[in-house]
């Protein structure tokens, strides 16, 4: 009998649990699917900007603070929402009960503040559901070898969300936030911006991975490779929402289907750097070391045996290339190491790029005519992104969704 009731992992995001209010609400939603026989398990992510304030504490105290205690601080902001919804689902008279990552079995590798996943346990969870319980889940966090807490990157209740759908064979994940799904830019940037009605995985991925945060990256590939059903909703509305589908021809319309940007970008730039072989192993070899992902890099055309190394990281992690960045400096002898942190990349999206040419030299046109200088570009099959100085990203993103025509787009 309850195996065949359907199953469903909603997500509730920071500004839907954002205040007691908002939580209210969301039990009422959650208290509906209950009543119409369906099972659920809900992951929550910490109340709006709760996580902002952790790690704004953690670093009143320490410029670098110690990343297993900072994962241990960061994972209260979910464990507080938990019991909260738990509470207000008891008071309407739902069976509820809460789980924090160690409770539910997930268990990930030791990178602590972007762990991996490597297992989800889930016992529990089955056994809640089997007595009728709504089980209520922490979001964006696990636990090591060592039973040390671990989380799993910013944004990473969507990818716990995700992991459990996949582990519990969920009929679909729904994750609910405060727009109502994804647009082919962010809607607060772009108001024109088209609601799509679907979306491929790959493209999905590619938009958050350039800085739609409206899905963690890392929880899109996840989905990808376990068939996850995806659909992105809005809390405060009903509605469709987007579906995160598999690629199929009938998609194919547009060239572009999104332009995203994203500020949390730095430039590093290695000046006076011999320019013979094997250099660019001794300076990227200590950068993944590190565990810091690199993104675009660029390499001057060398003059007098000499040039210049360019690379970009996320704003997180440019102190840590730079301190890196001096080690290896003064190891291959280069001159010095510069910084540029007031830059942003703008980037435009889209399985149709396979299949249409041009769309490059017209993102560099609009560019141009706006005066603004392109610093790095990179190009794979289905996107393009130029890093560009930040104070041009809202005017480049509004140009280019006028450009491709995507307040027209229809999906
Ligand atoms: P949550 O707290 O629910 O996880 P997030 O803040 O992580 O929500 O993600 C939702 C936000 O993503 C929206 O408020 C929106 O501003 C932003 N966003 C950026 N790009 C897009 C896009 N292409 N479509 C929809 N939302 C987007
Ligand atoms: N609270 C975490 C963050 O702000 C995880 C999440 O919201 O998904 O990044
Ligand atoms: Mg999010």
């Amino acid at each position: 009998m309850v195996l065949s009731m359907s199953l469903v992992v909603q997500k509730y995001g920071g500004t839907s649990v954002g205040t007691v209010d908002r939580i209210k609400d969301i039990a009422g939603r959650i208290a509906a699917v209950t009543r119409d026989n369906h099972r659920i398990v809900v992951v929550v992510s910490a109340m709006n900007h709760e996580t902002d304030r952790l790690m704004m504490l953690a670093h009143e105290i320490s410029a670098q603070p110690d990343a297993r205690e900072l994962d241990l601080l960061l994972s209260s902001g979910e464990r507080t929402t938990i019991a909260l919804v738990a509470m207000m689902l008891k008071e309407l008279g739902v069976k509820a009960q809460s789980f924090t990552g160690r409770q539910v079995g997930i268990f990930t590798n030791s990178a602590h503040t972007k762990a991996r996943i490597e297992r989800v346990v889930a016992d529990r969870i089955t056994a809640a559901l089997e007595h009728k319980f709504v089980p209520i889940v922490a979001g964006f966090q696990g636990i090591n070898e060592q039973s040390d807490v671990t989380t799993l990157g910013r944004g990473g209740s969507d990818l716990t969300a995700i992991a459990l759908a996949a582990s519990l064979h969920a009929d679909r994940c729904e994750i609910y936030t405060d727009v109502d799904g994804v647009y082919t830019a962010d809607p607060r940037i772009v108001p024109t911006a088209k609601r799509l009605d679907c979306i491929s995985y790959e493209e999905m991925l590619e938009m958050a991975s350039l800085g739609a945060k409206v899905l963690q990256d890392r929880a899109v590939v996840f989905a990808a490779n376990h068939q996850v059903r995806i659909v992105v909703k809005s809390s405060f509305a009903n509605g469709s929402g987007t579906k995160v589908i598999k690629e199929h021809k009938g998609m194919e319309r547009n060239a572009v289907s999104g332009v995203t940007y994203d500020r949390n970008q730095a430039k590093v730039t290695l000046v006076g750097v011999p320019d013979t072989p094997g250099i660019a192993a001794r300076i990227f070899d200590p950068v993944a070391q590190a565990n810091i992902i690199v993104d675009m890099i660029i390499q001057n055309i060398g003059q007098d045996a000499m040039t210049d190394v360019s690379f970009t990281v996320t704003k997180d992690d440019v102190s840590r290339a730079i301190e890196v960045m001096n080690c290896v400096a003064q190891e291959i002898h280069a001159k010095r190491v510069e910084v540029t942190r007031d830059i942003a990349k703008v980037s435009l999206v889209g399985v149709g790029m396979r299949a249409h040419s041009g769309v490059a030299a017209k993102m560099f046109v609009v560019m141009a005519n706006e005066g603004i200088n392109i610093m790095m570009i990179s190009t794979s099959e289905i996107k393009i992104s130029c890093v560009i100085e930040e104070k041009y990203v809202e005017t480049a993103v509004e140009l280019l969704h006028r450009e491709f025509e995507l307040d027209k787009a229809v999906r």
